[in-house]
């Protein structure tokens, strides 16, 4: 039946509009396409219709709408899809090769389809898809026909390039996400007024905000500089005229406080070193819209440059101290006018010797940690290392240098020989007990107590001594770390001890650790050693 003009302009124009408004109403691409073949169908009165898109990655056709024909028929469909590449201009000619094929296809499907058209889907130049309309009895397709669903092949492409354009955005969105939430480095994104956007999870680790809290405050909220080593800050430098043209970037660098705020998941007071590289993101007319500020974890750096200090100065103080009193002694000896009594030389020859022995331990010991650092510590093992007589040797030479505390020794007489470095294995008793002795200054027992079990075995040091606070028990077994009391200022040592034995026991896949002895005071210091 045909239609008067007027009249399938005005339905033409009604459809276009009814399809725009689809467009701009961000469905989905598959119902966008189904609404556009609805309409071209519809509005050359044809049967049924359908639309195919070549997948853009492989350019194999696909079905990618339907109209007039029920799902379960669609695969017979297939022969129509494949196999009769389209080309410009070809319509005519490739059309008795398509009838013959939809001929069989009504056949098989029991549709009463005799005619198809199909309309390329042009997307710049690149053709895209296909649609086809099918219709019965003794339709032939004119070209004003054809003519009038070019236009909603037309829509239908812009509908495909704009749903293409649009996951593609997405994607790249959900990539520069993904980069952003997995950089170790620390990555904040700061609007022109500088207050925070974005906050990736390696700067919630550095300053223990989360992202959610930090999101919307200000950069001066979050980042709150205790102490600068840089001439400016952020807020400086953007009232100074910051980004003027060719000075891109600014490098802030300096100490800030985590938040204490416990709502703050790693909140703990403590300062964190950062160095904050911020830079500007411009506009095409050149003024500053975003700003992307890059930051680095130097606390580890800071430490160790403390620990660098901390290292001259404990060593230079406990090299002194021997150096001078061994010189006074030799000094005073030598004295021309004086006449020691063989007692007093005795004595005065035993300090020195005292002082030689410290001397040489704390040069080990220096040794043995440069040796860990380059990581080339390793043990001279031997297979029958015999602990129970290390431990009384150990006590012997320690129990002729104090009077006031008690030794006792204590192995089970099934003790086992043990595969082991000797030598090392003797620092570690020497630190222990030497340890034991310091750290419980009014004298009382020190006892070295022997276990065996079946995989490995056991040894522990117990003084009655000043103990160790429970705050600062992770600390003790830290490089050149003593605890502050009156007691450690006024014995020697270097804070070498306990790390460097912990270090042996462990190359011996042992374990060192103490308790505070219960209900007593005082610690035990343990540590255990494989059988095999
Ligand atoms: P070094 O062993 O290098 O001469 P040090 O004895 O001070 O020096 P460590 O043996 O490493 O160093 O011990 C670290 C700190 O742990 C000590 O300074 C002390 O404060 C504490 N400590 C160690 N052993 C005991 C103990 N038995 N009782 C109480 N405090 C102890
Ligand atoms: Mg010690």
């Amino acid at each position: 039946m045909a239609r008067a003009l007027v009249d399938i302009r005005i339905l033409q124009r009604e459809y276009l509009l009814a399809i725009s408004r689809a467009l701009t109403a961000e469905l989905d691409l598959h119902d966008v396409l189904r609404i556009i073949l609805q309409a071209a169908v519809e509005i050359v009165s044809g049967r049924a219709g359908m639309i195919v898109l070549a997948d853009p990655d492989s350019e194999i056709l696909r079905v990618a709408a339907v109209y007039g024909i029920p799902p379960h028929l669609v695969q017979h469909f297939e022969p129509l899809v494949r196999g009769v590449p389209y080309q410009e201009g070809q319509e005519q000619d490739a059309l008795p090769e398509l009838m013959a094929r939809l001929q069989e296809i009504a056949q098989q499907a029991n549709l009463g389809l005799t005619a198809v058209t199909r309309i390329p889907m042009i997307n710049r130049e690149e053709p895209i898809g296909l649609i086809y309309v099918f219709q019965s009895g003794n339709y032939r397709f004119g070209p004003d026909v054809r003519d009038l669903l070019r236009s909603f092949a037309e829509q239908a492409a812009i509908a495909v390039r704009n749903a293409r354009l649009y996951q593609q955005v997405n994607k790249e969105k959900q990539r520069l996400d993904a980069i952003l939430q997995q950089s170790a480095d620390g990555i904040m994104i700061l609007d022109r007024a500088l207050k925070i956007r974005r906050f990736n999870p390696a700067v919630s680790n550095m300053t223990g905000w989360s992202p959610e809290d930090a999101i919307g405050r200000q950069h001066s909220e979050v980042i709150e500089w205790q102490r600068l080593r840089t001439n400016t800050d952020l807020y400086e430098a953007v009232a100074n005229g910051w980004p003027l043209p060719g000075a891109a970037h600014i490098y802030v660098e300096g100490d800030c406080r985590r938040p204490e705020n416990h709502s703050h998941q790693m909140a703990d007071g403590k300062l964190i070193s950062l160095g904050i590289t911020y830079a500007p993101l411009l506009d095409e007319n050149g003024r500053m819209t975003d700003i992307i500020a890059n930051i680095r974890d130097l606390t580890r750096y800071r430490e160790e440059e403390e620990l660098q200090k901390t290292f001259i100065s404990v060593v230079s103080h406990e090299l002194k101290t021997p150096v001078s009193i061994i010189k006074g002694y030799a000094g005073t000896l030598r004295r021309q006018d004086a006449h020691w009594s063989p007692e007093i030389l005795d004595d005065s020859l035993s300090v020195i010797e005292e002082e030689a022995d410290s001397l040489t331990d704390l040069i080990d010991n220096l040794l043995e940690v440069s040796r860990l650092q380059a990581g080339t510590f390793t043990l001279e093992v031997s297979d029958e290392v015999m602990l129970p007589k290390m431990a009384t040797a150990v006590i012997r030479k320690f129990s002729n240098q104090t009077a006031s505390h008690t030794f006792s020794v204590d192995f089970p007489p099934d003790f086992p020989t043990i595969w082991g470095d000797e030598r090392r294995l003797n620092q570690v008793y020497n630190n222990l007990v030497s340890n034991a002795i310091k750290y419980t200054p009014d004298g009382g027992e020190i006892s070295v107590t022997g276990e065996v079990h079946s995989d490995y075995v056991t040894v522990s040091v117990r003084d009655e001594g000043i103990g160790i606070p429970e705050h600062e028990q992770h600390r003790i077994f830290h490089k050149f770390s003593r605890l502050d009391n009156a007691l450690s200022r006024k014995t020697e040592g270097t804070g070498l001890g306990l790390f460097l034995s912990r270090a042996i026991i462990e190359a011996h896949n042992g374990r060192l650790w103490f308790k505070n002895n219960e209900g007593e005071p005082g610690t035990t210091f343990t540590f255990s050693l494989p059988r095999d």
